[in-house]
C-alpha cells in the first residue's frame, strides 16, 4: 500500500460560547489542517493537525502547513505499512516539526487499520475500555462563574475539572478556587492548569494558600527547571504539559524527577506511534498521565481516544479533546464528544471517523 496522493486542507473551527481564556491567550477560533492520503490501494487516510493559536507554544498552523508543504511530495510512492520507517524517512527530510510528522502519522495509521479491517486501538495493543473518563477544562473566570460552571460540568458526569489560572493577579487565582471548593468539594478531582503563566513565586502562594484543598497543580511555570525549583516547597501534587514536546523530553523529566503526573499531547508529540511509545514509558515507571490535544476536530480527538483506551486504566487520569467545544463535526455520525462525562470509543475501522468532504474547509494544496 503506497501513498499516490496527499490533499491538504485548511478551516477554522469557531469555538461554542467563546471566546476561550487562558493565561496568555484568548481565542474565538481555532486554525486547523486536515490531510487526505490515497493510496494505490484505493484506500484514504485521514490526519490533523491543530496548534492552539500562534503564541501557545513554538507550533503554530502556518508553521505545520510549511513543515507538510516541504515533506509532501518527497512521501508519495511510500509505502504506508512500514510506519517506523516512513518516520525516519520524515526526520530525514526535516528536523523537527513533530506536529506536522503527527498527521501524517495519523492519516497512516488510519490507513493501516482500513487496510487490515481493524480499528487503530488495535494495531496498538488492544483497547481495554470502550468508554473513557474526560476531563473538562474551564477557561480563566471569576469566582461565581467558575462555581456555576463547576456544578453544571459535575451534573454532567465529568468527575474531574481543570481549571485554568494565571495571567492576572494570583488572588483572584485564590479567591477562584476556593470558591470552586467551596461549592463542589472532593466530588470531583480539582485541577489548576497555569499554562506556564505563574513566576515560581506565585506558584507557592498559590499552593500554600490553598494547602485545604486537594487539587493537581498543571504546568505552573514555564520551564520544567522552574517547575522543579517549586517541587518541594508546594503543597500539591505537580504535573507538566506544555514541557513534553518530544520523547528526549519525557525522558529528561523522569530524571529530572520534576513531577508527579504528565498532560500528553498527541500531535506536540508526533503522532500515535510516538504517544503509545510514551505510553509505555509511563507505565514501566509507573508514572499517571492524562492524554489529550491541542485543540481540533474529529480526526485528532479520535486518533487521542484510541491510544487512550489502549493505556494501563490504573495509568490514564482522563482524556481531553475538544469534541464539546467545536461547533461542528466533520463526520455528522461518528462525531467526538464527551457523553455523561466519558467519551464513547469509535466502532469503525481505522479512526473511525468518515469526514464529510463539504465540512473540511478549503483545499490549499496537493501533491501526486
Ligand atoms: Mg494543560
Amino acid at each position: 500500500m503506497k501513498i499516490t496522493e496527499i490533499h491538504v486542507y485548511q478551516k477554522d473551527l469557531p469555538i461554542v460560547d467563546g471566546p476561550y481564556t487562558m493565561s496568555t491567550m484568548t481565542l474565538h477560533s481555532i486554525d486547523t489542517t486536515i490531510i487526505k492520503i490515497i493510496t494505490d490501494t484505493g484506500l484514504t487516510g485521514w490526519g490533523e493537525v491543530t496548534p492552539l493559536g500562534p503564541n501557545y507554544q513554538p507550533q503554530h498552523a502556518l508553521g505545520a502547513r510549511a513543515a507538510l508543504a516541504h515533506m509532501a511530495p518527497d512521501l508519495i510512492g511510500h509505502s504506508c505499512l512500514n510506519t517506523l520507517l516512513l518516520r525516519r524517512h520524515m526526520d530525514a527530510l526535516l528536523n523537527g516539526h513533530n506536529y506536522a510528522k503527527a498527521a501524517i502519522d495519523i492519516a497512516i495509521m488510519d490507513l493501516i487499520g482500513k487496510h487490515h479491517g481493524v480499528r487503530v486501538c488495535e494495531l496498538l495493543g488492544g483497547a481495554t475500555s470502550e468508554r473513557l473518563p474526560a476531563y473538562y477544562a474551564v477557561g480563566v473566570g471569576n469566582p461565581d462563574e467558575s462555581a456555576r460552571t463547576a456544578i453544571e460540568k459535575m451534573k454532567q458526569g465529568y468527575q474531574r475539572l481543570q481549571f485554568k489560572i494565571g495571567g492576572r493577579d494570583i488572588a483572584t487565582d485564590i479567591e477562584v478556587m476556593q470558591k470552586i471548593w467551596e461549592t463542589v468539594g472532593r466530588k470531583v478531582q480539582i485541577v489548576a492548569d497555569a499554562n506556564r503563566g505563574l513566576t515560581a513565586t506565585q506558584a507557592k502562594q498559590f499552593s500554600l494558600s490553598c494547602r485545604n484543598i486537594p487539587l493537581i497543580m498543571e504546568q505552573p511555570c514555564n520551564t520544567m527547571e522552574e517547575v522543579k525549583s517549586i517541587r518541594s516547597q508546594v503543597c500539591h501534587p505537580l504535573a507538566i504539559d506544555e514541557n513534553l514536546e518530544s520523547i528526549q523530553d519525557v525522558l529528561r523529566a523522569i530524571s529530572m524527577d520534576v513531577c508527579d503526573a504528565f498532560g500528553l499531547k498527541i500531535s506536540r508529540l508526533g503522532g500515535i506511534n510516538t504517544m503509545a511509545t510514551v505510553r509505555d514509558i509511563c507505565e514501566a515507571r509507573a508514572i499517571p498521565h492524562s492524554m489529550e490535544d491541542t485543540w481540533g476536530g474529529d480526526i485528532v480527538s479520535a486518533a487521542i481516544l484510541h491510544v487512550a483506551a489502549t493505556v494501563k486504566p490504573e495509568m490514564l487520569e482522563a482524556v481531553w479533546t475538544s469534541g464539546n467545544y467545536i461547533e461542528e463535526h466533520y463526520d455528522p455520525e461518528n462525531g467526538i464528544a464527551a457523553d455523561s462525562g466519558h467519551f464513547n470509543l469509535p466502532t469503525g475501522v481505522g479512526l473511525g471517523i468518515t469526514p464529510d468532504e463539504s465540512r473540511i474547509g478549503q483545499l490549499l494544496a496537493s501533491y501526486s
